[in-house]
């Protein structure tokens, strides 16, 4: 591991403690074998004036919910020393006394809640403090004679301090170990701290980070001796899609909420996953215990090709697990957070692709981390008791409660075709508002940055080809796990295509669009809609269906059909709880299409004003797409939960439809 200090960048960051303690922090977040996602902590000692201008002694520690990687002056909490010092001496303290405390003991309460470590932070005598869960660290101390080995590869440079509980009885625990003896005297250069992580200290930023990088490394180097420089196995995956599917909905079902599954076949992946064993050590627990909190205490492991009895296993031992060790406390959901799946790789699962791809980074630097250790003499995490002590640690569970609101379908994966504008961008939109992560197909070359727009994957196809839209389907399925709502919206609207005048041509291209290409989606993306979450078909018909108008044969004639093939579709899926309906959208004109010249020349055909013809139904109300997009968001959620083979119009009333 090599040090990223550069002397120029760290003094543009200010020359004071604070900017230097934010650069050095940036620093150590940018190593994911140090700190992932919010792990690890930093601190800063300063002697400033208060708002009085009377002296007063500060620790600045990093704010609880920012990541080191990219922490700004704001991100840490100014806390008085005088507190953390008074705090350090209690013979015992709750959790909630101490974050009460903490944060009284802040010069600035618009700050954020220092970190659970901050009364460490304040007790060690140096100015610079930095706290990693370095997975070397790990893989040395996770072990049956951790402290003998922590000896043996640091020799005196460190003081070993036997597992307890983060939080206060560690502050504590390392206070009464400190604070008769002299450190600097003593050359101690810092902390490891068995099955958890490692404190580094000095009295400028530059000489922390420094000896924390040097020290992991050396942890590096004895663990490459100790198991022969093994490296990484690698195997090839055997992708089976379906089957992905077929999980993430299992595990939604355990979670009792749709979820994201990533799936991770790289070679190091399905190599892992292919250790004999690895159903054993990969198992045994989190490289720290801060993990627990994302992963659970273990993965699942897929055993042969019995997802859903695998699945249950889990289940059922993870809620034998809360029963061994619970005090009262209320069990979580008994899902799995990430799946070891031999042949396939790891599967990663998560409420948002925010929560699963972070949850598929610890999976990876987990799986590479356990290796090295089994083959450097073996595994040995923390026992159970002490990781359910974290996972049901209440200012733990406060710290996940914190999201926001559920939206109605957060989890959930939304294919929709024909959507760089109008209707299609509309319905897609409205499906990210209400979380669903969507994957937009059109033939627009724009399409990737218009669904960038809103969160959204955007993959240039012509829906008429078969080989571009089955890849554009199994890329989906790869990347976030299934698809649980289809929306079948690409169409073209040719005009003035009058029976005796229309090219043979312009009628083939306008069925092959309108419907062909429909059923041909169908054929591709059906297998995977039956193993959806609350699963849902909404095909975008028209007014004219009903309603035809002269001159647009072939339009009205494609919709007429598309409306019988959701009805059939609907009879088919039914069974498969797969809910098929169709929305028969007016025109809308709030598109790039109707340009106010374009409107006038309409209106101006049928002898009426702009306004008039926008409006021309029995409401006499403009439809805009929004309300398309909000009428099959709504098609596709729990309103709609038992409704399929419908057909809703969004058309303000039409005398013919009625
Ligand atoms: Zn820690």
């Amino acid at each position: 591991m090599e040090s990223l200090w550069n002397d120029q960048e760290a003094a543009a960051f200010g020359t004071d403690p604070l900017g230097q303690r934010v650069y050095s922090s940036r620093l150590l977040g940018q190593h994911a074998d140090l700190v992932l996602h919010g792990g690890g902590n930093t601190s800063v000692k300063a002697e400033e004036k208060d708002f009085f201008g009377e002296p007063v002694s500060l620790c600045y520690v990093k704010g609880s919910g920012w990541d080191l990687a990219t922490i700004e002056r704001a991100g840490f909490a100014p806390v008085k020393m005088e507190a953390l010092m008074k705090m350090a001496a209690l013979e015992t303290m709750t959790d909630a006394d101490m974050v009460t405390q903490l944060r009284a003991a802040m010069t600035d309460p618009a700050a954020p809640t220092p970190s659970i470590e901050a009364i460490l932070h304040g007790v060690i005598p140096f100015a610079f403090v930095d706290h990693s869960h370095a997975n070397a660290i790990s893989a040395l101390t996770c072990h049956a004679d951790g402290a003998d080995r922590v000896q043996q590869c640091f020799g005196s440079r460190v003081l070993v301090v036997p597992y307890v509980m983060p939080g206060f009885i560690l502050a504590q625990t390392i206070w009464e170990m400190i604070k008769d003896r002299d450190l600097r005297a003593e050359g101690i250069e810092g902390l490891v701290l068995l099955k958890h992580g490692l404190f580094t200290f000095a009295d400028d930023a530059k000489t922390s980070y420094e000896k924390h990088i040097e020290l992991v490394t050396l942890a590096e180097k004895f663990l490459a001796e100790q198991s022969g420089g093994a490296s990484p196995v690698e195997a090839v995956a055997e992708e089976n899609l379906l089957e992905l599917a077929q999980l993430r909905r299992a595990v939604a079902g355990l979670r009792g909420t749709p979820v994201i599954a990533k799936l991770d076949a790289s070679a190091a992946a399905v190599g892992y996953a292919n250790l004999p064993g690895v159903a054993d050590f990969g198992t045994r627990g989190p490289l720290t215990p801060d993990h627990s909190i994302r992963t659970k205490r273990a993965p699942a492991v897929i055993e042969g090709d019995d997802i859903d009895g695998s699945l249950s296993r889990y289940a059922a031992a993870y809620a034998a697990y809360f029963d061994r060790h619970q005090k009262g406390e209320t069990m979580l959901d008994a899902a799995p957070r990430f799946v070891i799946w031999p042949r396939r790789g790891l599967v990663s699962l998560g409420g948002t692709v925010a929560e699963a791809d972070i949850v598929a980074d610890i999976a990876q630097h987990t799986a590479a981390t356990v290796q090295l250790a089994e083959a450097a003499g073996g595994w040995e995490p923390l026992p159970e008791q002490d990781i359910f002590d974290i996972e049901y640690w209440e200012l733990e569970q406060a710290k996940l409660r914190k999201g926001p609101a559920r939206k109605v379908h957060q989890g959930k994966v939304a294919l929709v075709t024909g959507c760089a504008a109008g209707i299609g961008f509309a319905i897609a939109e409205s499906l990210a508002e209400q979380g669903a992560q969507v994957v937009g197909l059109d033939i627009d070359k724009e399409i990737p940055e218009i669904m960038s727009r809103i969160g959204g994957i955007g993959i240039v196809v012509n829906l008429t080809e078969d080989e571009p839209v089955q890849q554009a389907i199994d890329f989906t399925v790869r990347r976030f796990g299934g698809i649980d709502i289809v929306v079948s919206n690409a169409g073209i609207f040719p005009k003035n295509e009058f029976l005796g005048e229309m090219t043979q041509s312009d009628w083939d291209r306008t069925i092959a669009i309108n419907l062909t290409s429909h059923q041909k989606l169908m054929n591709k993306v059906v297998p995977f809609v039956k193993l959806g979450i609350e699963p849902s078909i909404i095909f975008v018909g028209s007014r004219n269906f009903k309603a035809p108008g002269p001159g647009a044969a072939a339009y009205s004639c494609s919709k007429a059909a598309l409306t019988q093939l959701c009805r059939v579709a609907a009879l088919e899926l039914a069974p498969h709880k797969v809910r098929v309906n169709v929305v028969h959208p007016d025109a809308v004109f709030d598109t790039k299409l109707w340009t106010p010249e374009a409107l006038q020349r309409s209106a101006d055909r049928y002898g009426m004003t702009v306004e008039e013809y926008k409006t021309k139904n029995l409401m006499k109300v403009e439809i805009k797409s929004k309300d398309i997009g909000n009428m099959v968001a709504a098609m596709a959620g729990p309103l709609f939960a038992k409704v399929t083979g419908a057909q809703i119009p969004v058309d303000g009333g039409n005398d013919r439809v009625i």
